[in-house]
C-alpha cells in the first residue's frame, strides 16, 4: 500500500469499495463484516452487515426499512467527530441529500479522500446543507451526470402544484415521491410555501415520517389516504410511492390528477411513459453543473466516479487534467431519484 495509489489502499472488490488500512467496506452491496454507510437508500445500505457505523439518523432509517441495521452491532458518529477505524482516522459529514446522508472522510498518512454518497448542493429545509471537504481523492455519485440535467428551484416546481390546485379544485393531486428523502422534502417545502391543510399518505410512507419528526423535522398535519373519505381528498395532495400512481389504488382517489416529483421528470418522455400529468423537477442529487463545480471546488487532482452515468463525467474530469476512474460497482440501482 503507498497513499499516493489511492488504488492500493481504497480497493473495489466483490463487495465494492474496501478501506484496507481501516479494514472497512463503504456503502458495501452485499453483506460484509464493518460497513460505513453514506445514507439509508437501498443501493447504499443493503441488509445483513455484522457491523454497522453510519450516522444515528441514518441507523435508524436503516432500523425501520431493513428491520435491523447491523447482525451483531452499530455504532453511531455525529457529523464532524472523528474516530480512529484501524489506521485510518474517519469523520462523517452533511451530504444534503436525505436525513443522516454523509460524506464519509478517510485520512490515512497525510492523503485525504472523501467518498460523496449522493449528494446535492441545493437547499433542503429536511436536512443540513453539503459541506465541502477539500481533498486529494473525491469519491462522486453521478445520477444526474449529463449537461441535459439541470434541476432548476424546487420552489418554482412547488407553485406549479399549487396553480394546479387552484385550476383544479375538485381534482385530489396525487404526487408520485420516493418514500425517503422526497416524500419528506416535498411536505416540507409545501408547509415552507405556507400551506397549512392536511396532507395525505399512501401507507408505506408513513413510517419514514415518523422518523424525520424524531428527529426535530417538522411535517404538519398528516394523514392516511386510505380510509380517508372522497369528499376530503377533493382538491387535497395525497403522496404515493411511484409504483402507487399509475396503479388502482390512485384511481380510488377522486378524478385524481397525477404528478410525480423527480429529477427524471426532466425528461419529458419519462413523464409521458408514466402517464404523468403534472412531472415537476425535483431532485435530491446534484445536476451537471452541481456536480462539475463540486469536483472543482474540491481541488482533488483524482476523481473517481460511481452510481450512475459514468462516462460523460469522466470525460469532462480528464479534460480539467484530472486523473479519473470509473468505478462500475456491480449491484447497484437508480430505485431512488
Ligand atoms: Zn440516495
Ligand atoms: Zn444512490
Amino acid at each position: 500500500m503507498h497513499p499516493e495509489r489511492f488504488e492500493s489502499w481504497l480497493t473495489v472488490g466483490t463487495h465494492g469499495l474496501y478501506c484496507r488500512p481501516g479494514g472497512f467496506h463503504i456503502d458495501p452491496h452485499s453483506a460484509v463484516n464493518r460497513a460505513v454507510i453514506t445514507h439509508a437508500h437501498s443501493d447504499h445500505a443493503r441488509a445483513g452487515h455484522d457491523h454497522v457505523l453510519a450516522t444515528r439518523e441514518t441507523l435508524a432509517l436503516m432500523k425501520a426499512r431493513l428491520g435491523s441495521a447491523a447482525k451483531l452491532g452499530t455504532q453511531a458518529l455525529g457529523y464532524g467527530e472523528t474516530l480512529q477505524v484501524g489506521d485510518v482516522t474517519l469523520r462523517l459529514v452533511p451530504a444534503g441529500h436525505v436525513l443522516g446522508s454523509a460524506q464519509v472522510v478517510i485520512e490515512w498518512r497525510g492523503r485525504r479522500v472523501v467518498i460523496s454518497g449522493d449528494y446535492k448542493r441545493s437547499a433542503d429545509p429536511t436536512n443540513p446543507p453539503f459541506e465541502l471537504v477539500p481533498c486529494d481523492l473525491f469519491v462522486t455519485e453521478a445520477t444526474f451526470a449529463l449537461p441535459v440535467f439541470s434541476h432548476g428551484d424546487a420552489k418554482g416546481e412547488v407553485a406549479k402544484l399549487f396553480k394546479s390546485l387552484k385550476q383544479f379544485p375538485e381534482r385530489a393531486h396525487v404526487v408520485g415521491v420516493y418514500g425517503l428523502g422526497k416524500c419528506q422534502r416535498l411536505i416540507a417545502l409545501l408547509r415552507e410555501a405556507g400551506y397549512a391543510e392536511p396532507i395525505y399518505l399512501h401507507g408505506t410512507l408513513a413510517a419514514c415520517c415518523q422518523i424525520y419528526e424524531s428527529f426535530g423535522v417538522e411535517l404538519g398535519a398528516l394523514k392516511p389516504a386510505t380510509g380517508a373519505k372522497r369528499e376530503e381528498l377533493k382538491g387535497a395532495i395525497v403522496l404515493a410511492p411511484p409504483s402507487a400512481i399509475a396503479d388502482r389504488w390512485s384511481r380510488r382517489m377522486p378524478d385524481a390528477l397525477t404528478a410525480f416529483a423527480s429529477g427524471w421528470m426532466r425528461v419529458r418522455a419519462r413523464a409521458r411513459q408514466r402517464g404523468i400529468e403534472l412531472p415537476l423537477v425535483i431532485s435530491d442529487h446534484a445536476d451537471w453543473r452541481e456536480l462539475t463545480r463540486t469536483i472543482a471546488e474540491t481541488g482533488a487532482h483524482e476523481v473517481w466516479v460511481t452510481h450512475g452515468r459514468e462516462d460523460a463525467l469522466l470525460h469532462h474530469i480528464q479534460s480539467t487534467g484530472c486523473a479519473g476512474r470509473a468505478l462500475a460497482l456491480i449491484g447497484r440501482q437508480d430505485e431512488e431519484s
